[in-house]
């Protein structure tokens, strides 16, 4: 165990999914604890959680199991955890607990208002994860050189957000902090204006496929550029309504910018076309360094 590593005698991880397996997989290699306890909604994933070594034990009754853990990780679907709030604040008040939700405006609000300005909740958000789901998804290193962004309030107890953001750098993340609001407002141009704008290209394909035989004509960039496309329809139709208004805001932006390239091609106007391209183009390749 690293110096800094903080002792929990037992987390709990609730949803043992992508994220939930990932992280069971790295708190035990990192030895952050001594137990890691499992809740899921299915109990063919708590069995096949324990079976391959990911947690210690799984228990079916929250409100007992709770009642055991020092630290609680929430990696369920957004719209679950206020249901596991409403658990916690009954049977656990005091309850180290964290989520790795990725609207934070919502979860911190929800938190505020059943946990209590007192609890000790600190809202997470690890920037890694795939377009794959569910518990053979998780991944041995999901966490490793990723931004994880903590959203404290001025609530929130200096001790507990050391020991939240001790945990996430045990498991190769790099913290930063911000409000909930400008997490979303970020997030809504890095990750979910994406999604939005590849759901929305590869619709185009619908119905096009069988007629033409596009696929015969689909390369690797269009597969490189579209694989969030496959990502989980559920999760991010959650994600798109929670996080409307600064998805429809950055939107916009969007739609102003390829109006701007659209209108050189329609003028023929290369030069400002190249002007442009030339300046995304060195944009792209600064965030690789
Ligand atoms: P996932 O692979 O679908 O896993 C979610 C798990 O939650 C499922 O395996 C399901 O377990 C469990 N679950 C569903 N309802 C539950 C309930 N009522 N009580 C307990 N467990 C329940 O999804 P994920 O990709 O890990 O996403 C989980 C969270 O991580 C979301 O809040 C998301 O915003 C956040 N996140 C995702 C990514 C990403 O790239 N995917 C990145 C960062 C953050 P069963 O098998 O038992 O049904």
């Amino acid at each position: 165990m690293s110096k800094f590593s903080p002792k929990f005698n037992s987390i709990g991880i609730v949803g043992l999914g992508l994220l939930g397996g990932s992280l069971a997989i790295d708190v035990r290699k990192k030895h952050l604890t001594n137990c890691i306890v499992g809740f899921s909604r299915r109990i063919s994933t708590l069995r096949k959680a324990k079976r391959n070594g990911l947690i210690d034990k799984y228990c079916r009754n929250f409100e007992e199991g709770i009642k055991e853990v020092d630290f609680l990780v929430i990696t369920t679907p957004i719209s679950v955890i206020r249901e596991y709030f409403y658990l916690i604040r009954d049977n656990n008040p005091k309850v180290l607990v964290t989520d790795v939700a990725s609207v934070k405006e919502k979860v911190v609000r929800d938190a505020e208002k059943i946990l209590g300005r007192e609890s000790n909740f600190i809202s997470s958000h690890p920037i890694a994860g795939s377009e794959k789901r569910g518990l053979d998804a998780s991944q041995e290193g999901l966490f490793e050189n990723k931004t994880v962004v903590l959203t404290p309030s001025e609530f929130t107890r200096k001790d507990s957000l050391q020991k939240v953001r001790e945990f996430w750098n045990c498991l190769g993340g790099k913290v930063v902090c911000c409000s909930p609001a400008e997490h979303d407002y970020m997030l809504a141009l890095t990750s979910h204006l994406p999604h939005f704008v590849i759901f929305s290209l590869v619709n185009i394909l619908n119905g096009k496929k069988e007629d033409r035989n596009f696929q015969d004509y689909i390369g690797s960039g269009f597969k490189d550029t579209t694989r969030i496309g496959k990502s989980d329809p559920d999760l991010w139709a959650e994600i798109f309504f929670l996080n409307k208004k600064n998805i429809l805001c950055w939107l916009k932006k969007f739609e102003k910018s390829l109006s701007q390239l659209s209108e050189d091609l329609k003028k023929d106007d290369r030069n400002s076309m190249l002007v442009k391209l030339r300046k995304i183009q060195k944009i792209r390749k600064e965030i690789d360094e």
